[in-house]
């Protein structure tokens, strides 16, 4: 079996976002960027697998600028096998980032596709559940467990208030949580040994794929700053302060 996994260049989470001074959208001038945290789980799991003797082949994607190659050697480094960037410089929004890996898994056909659960710049949360939704395969979103059978696919989700199992069968997608594990270092020899894997590019157009965005971005702004608190002396203050001035009680 085949995993195809898709991976972001997004900003890294290390970095203090902050938006551009117009509000038309972050500013990444000089900023670090890095593959996305819950994609580099995506892809640790699929290693995992094809290390357990589950999974034949493990394909990395990524959708956007020639810089998202880096994002695709850093998978290759972990241990993907080999590459595919949809190369566009316009904006791809997640419905059309479906699309784009749609129409790749018409031509791979793999057994599992893992995502991320949602990249961590837009917070979109869609790309996964979306692209169940075209290719018509069952979801396992939040995973914090996957166990593969014989055509089939179990998944621990992390829900509000504990852990909900589903049973999928295959082909199916996959969303990688925090818990799912904890991605390997990446090690010098294997980034050299990286940079000699198959990278495939291709465009939206060679895929019959139009991006053109449906979602419009009004604005971008800091949220407000937090007013700082106060001290009380005792707890008569408090309360009067939460009854008369917050209105909480
Ligand atoms: P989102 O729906 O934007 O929060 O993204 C969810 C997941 O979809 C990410 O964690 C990635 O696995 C995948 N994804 C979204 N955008 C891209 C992209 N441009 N290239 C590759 N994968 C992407």
């Amino acid at each position: 079996m085949k995993i195809l996994v898709a991976v972001k260049r997004a900003i890294d989470y290390n970095v203090k976002a902050r938006p551009k001074s117009d509000g038309t959208g972050v500013d990444l001038a000089n900023v670090k960027m890095s593959m996305n945290p819950f994609d580099e789980i995506a892809v640790e799991e699929a290693l995992r697998l094809q290390e357990a003797g589950k999974v034949t082949e493990v394909v990395a994607i990524s959708i956007g600028p020639t810089a998202c190659q880096e994002t695709l050697r850093t998978a290759m480094a972990m241990g993907a096998d080999r590459g595919i960037l949809v190369q566009t410089d316009d904006e791809v929004q997640p419905l059309a980032v479906a699309k784009l890996l749609q129409a790749l898994v018409a031509k791979e056909a793999p057994g599992l596709v893992i995502l991320g659960k949602q990249a961590i710049d837009d917070d979109s949360n869609q790309t996964g559940q979306m692209l169940a939704g075209l290719l018509g395969w069952p979801q396992g979103t939040f995973a914090a467990k996957i166990d593969v059978g014989e055509g089939t696919v179990e998944v621990k989700r992390e829900v509000d208030g504990g852990l909900q199992t589903v049973a999928l069968k295959l082909p199916a997608i996959v969303t990688a949580d925090l818990r799912l594990n904890e991605p390997r270092y990446v090690k010098l020899p294997n980034i050299m040994k990286a940079k000699k894997k198959q990278l495939d590019v291709v465009s939206p157009a060679d895929l019959g794929v139009d991006i053109t965005p449906r979602l419009k971005l009004v604005k971008v702004a800091e949220p407000p700053a937090r007013a700082g608190g106060v001290k009380v002396a005792d707890v008569q203050e408090l309360v009067a302060k939460l009854r008369n001035e917050a209105k909480v009680i």
